[in-house]
């Protein structure tokens, strides 16, 4: 005979009050020139942005709590749910894994020193690549 016994510390929403609900992440272009950093620069200015960046690749995320997050930290439409919703799994989650990112940058002078330390010189300095805006940002266009 088999018997299920649950793991002791199987990941669980319980308790959690929507972590992945408070907020919404989507890619952007990596960042090459001053005008792509001084765009940056004007998003994280802004309260409740960050930068999320891995290697070469950038995400933004906005803190916006979604309109149907409960005041107990359930889901008011859980069974028609989006579909990234859906696919979001609990094992993998923001609260049950550490961060999967290189730097998290979330205001003006955290982007600077990034840019500092990356490029070694400020988006300010003449010799920095200044040959337009090279990130396709549907925020912008
Ligand atoms: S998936 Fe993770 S972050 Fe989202 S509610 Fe469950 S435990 Fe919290
Ligand atoms: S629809 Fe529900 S599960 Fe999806 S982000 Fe909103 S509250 Fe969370």
């Amino acid at each position: 005979m088999q018997i299920d016994i649950p793991l002791a510390h199987e990941p669980s929403c319980a308790g959690c009050g929507g972590l992945c609900c408070q907020s919404f992440v989507l890619p952007i272009d990596t960042p090459e020139t001053r005008q792509d950093f001084d765009a940056l620069r004007w998003l994280v200015l802004h309260r409740g942005v960050q930068f999320l960046v891995t290697g070469t690749a950038w995400e933004i995320e906005i803190a916006l709590p979604c309109s149907q997050l409960r005041a107990d930290g359930r889901c008011a439409i859980y069974g028609r749910r989006p579909q990234v919703c859906v696919d979001y799994e609990v094992a993998t989650c923001e609260r049950h894994q550490p961060p999967h990112y290189d730097a998290r940058i979330d205001n003006e002078h955290a982007l600077e020193a990034w840019v500092l330390s990356r490029y070694g010189m400020r988006p300010a300095d003449p010799r920095f690549p200044a040959h337009g805006p090279t990130m396709r940002v549907g925020l912008f266009d």
